[in-house]
């Protein structure tokens, strides 16, 4: 069993603070804040649980840290287990934790971490985007809450099949001792999630009148500190119930006993618990009846963090190839689908793989090729600004002017200041009778840090606004975009990336097999695109 509370990657900074954990198998959610140290505001996104463990199975637990941001650090952990018996091993769960390194008060700026191999680039570029959507989260449970209507079936219920609300709460207090704290007596992280686990189940059990299983836990957020000495005053409630699972929220609160009425909020977090029947399936649940007011907000919240849960599981964890090419365009997955449409280039570019297949006039052109899928991209510098070079690309209504498979391309909504959804129409492609349209979003991200590519991403979506018509054939792209490094002033390699899907390999093949130039054709008209318009940015796209 390997500790994952070591001092990550042998950082010699003083303490790190677990900020918070993020269910891998779900793999983009802040789930919760945990802050044992100083900082003023972090979390800890919460673990999914995919199997149960018992008493005589050994756990293995693998902690890396990911990524070293500015004074944060994201570290995946995997919890394994094993049967000693039978040898068999199986994931029992996985998380990302943040933790966020401090000496003495102030933050501490972290040495760069560099991956090596193709997994650790991925996570490593991955990460980025992850922590662009823990920041966002709020804002995101708030434009839900503003914008959907969540069913509000509470008077329709059949009230002998509800629990009023109140009889699951739970409250108790805990005297945090020497053992429970590190070495600087800041009460351990999970220390404090192991006690508001136990008033969580307490809560749940009150509903079921059952043993529940914890499943999955969402948010924690650690706002402060705790120190030996303190006491914890820890609150839980059922929020909501769905047909085979239930939201307990349970928030922490620490205060001094010679202050008893000044107490510091220092956490909450929001579990999933499922009832197990004995086939290991979950049992249905009977209605909550929240109390009016804040009952009610938390009722509604939860059904906002169940939904997101919902689609970051299906947007984020499934595998492409499982999946639709083109997904459901709906501003509250947004951020999902953003997220998706980055990483899932941002691993095509962390590929090991990739192999050069020639190369004409300084343009490279390299493919990736794997079961079933075959990938390509194109590779030049140019002498262009790298910032410059985003700007002119992302805005995809320009593509005309140098991409003549682009016959014209009309913004259709401008989701954010990166994200925006376009109707491409391109010419027929070989021996084809109709041109092609396609329905795409673009995600463009500047670098986190040096070294970081600026980040234009595609993929198909699906608009109820812009359906497939007779006069075009509808054409999807899974996964391509654009990447620029800057390689020096003025000198920026671009790449642009694509994953062929059924309708285009035969077109890449052609290309590939070289047995057409089109692809360098149109590069080139790329690079001279670049190299025209290098001075000419509307001010509007400077200031971003
Ligand atoms: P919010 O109320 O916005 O959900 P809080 O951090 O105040 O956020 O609380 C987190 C969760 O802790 C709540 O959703 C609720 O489930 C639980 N909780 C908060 N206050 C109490 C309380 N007084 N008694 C029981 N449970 C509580």
């Amino acid at each position: 069993m390997t500790s994952i509370l070591s001092t990550p990657l042998g950082h010699s900074y003083g303490e790190p603070n677990l900020c918070h954990v993020l269910g891998l198998e779900e793999s983009a959610m802040p789930c919760q804040r945990l802050r044992p140290l100083f900082p003023p505001s972090s979390s800890l996104e919460g673990s999914r649980l995919l199997s149960l463990l018992s008493v005589g199975q050994v756990v293995n637990i693998k902690a890396k840290v990911n990524r070293a941001f500015n004074s944060s650090m994201e570290v995946g952990i995997q919890v394994a287990s094993e049967d000693l018996c039978s040898e068999k091993q199986w994931s029992v769960c996985k998380a990302l934790a943040t933790f966020v390194a401090h000496r003495e008060l102030s933050r501490v700026k972290l040495k760069p971490i560099a991956p090596r191999t193709e997994e650790e680039k991925t996570e490593h570029s991955v990460a980025a985007e992850r922590r662009r959507l823990r920041l966002v989260y709020a804002d995101t449970i708030k434009d839900l809450l503003a914008n959907c209507v969540i069913q509000d079936d509470l008077e329709s219920r059949d009230c002998s099949h509800t629990v009023p609300a109140e009889k699951t709460r739970v409250e108790s207090v805990e005297l945090v001792l020497p053992p429970h704290a590190n070495h600087q007596g800041n009460t351990f992280g999970g220390q404090i999630m192991a006690w508001m686990e136990n008033v969580a189940t307490i809560a749940a059990s009150r509903l079921c009148r059952a043993h529940p299983t914890l499943k999955a836990i969402e948010m924690f957020h650690f706002r402060g500190p705790s120190q030996v000495g303190d006491r914890l005053v820890l609150k839980a409630i059922v929020n909501n119930t769905f047909k085979h699972s239930m939201e307990v929220g349970v928030c922490v609160e620490a205060y001094r006993q010679e202050a008893e009425t000044h107490r510091r909020h220092i956490n909450s977090a929001f579990m999933t618990f499922v009832v197990l029947d004995a086939d290991d399936q979950p049992q249905t649940l009977p209605w909550i009846r929240p109390q009016p007011g804040d009952g009610e907000r938390r009722y509604r919240e939860a059904s906002a963090r169940k939904k997101i849960r919902l689609d970051r599981k299906y947007i984020v964890s499934c595998k492409q190839a499982e999946m639709p090419l083109s997904v459901p365009w709906d501003p509250s997955n947004q951020v999902y689908l953003s997220y998706n449409n980055v990483s899932s280039l941002k691993m095509l570019v962390a590929k090991d793989d990739w192999v050069l297949s020639s190369e004409t006039n300084q343009i490279r052109l390299y493919t990736l090729e794997e079961d079933k899928f075959l990938a390509f991209h194109l590779e030049m510098l140019v002498h262009v600004d790298a910032t410059q070079a985003f700007l002119l690309l992302s805005d995809l209504c320009r593509r005309p002017e140098w991409d003549k498979h682009c016959r014209s391309v009309e913004l259709v909504q401008q989701v954010d200041e990166d994200d925006a959804i376009y109707h491409i129409i391109s010419p027929a492609l070989g021996g084809d009778t109709k041109p092609q349209d396609f329905v795409v979003l673009a995600s463009r991200r500047k670098p986190c840090d040096n070294g970081d590519p600026y980040v234009i991403a595609l993929r198909s979506v699906t608009l109820p606004t812009h359906r497939e018509t007779p006069e075009y054939r509808r054409g999807e792209t899974i996964c391509s975009g654009f990447c620029f490094w800057r390689e020096g002033d003025q000198l920026t390699k671009v790449s642009y990336y694509n994953q062929a899907t059924p309708g285009f390999l035969n077109y890449v093949t052609t290309n590939v097999a070289g047995l057409s130039s089109e692809f360098y054709t149109t590069f080139k008209a790329c690079e001279q695109f670049l190299l025209d318009n290098r001075n000419d940015l509307a001010p509007s796209l400077q200031t971003l």
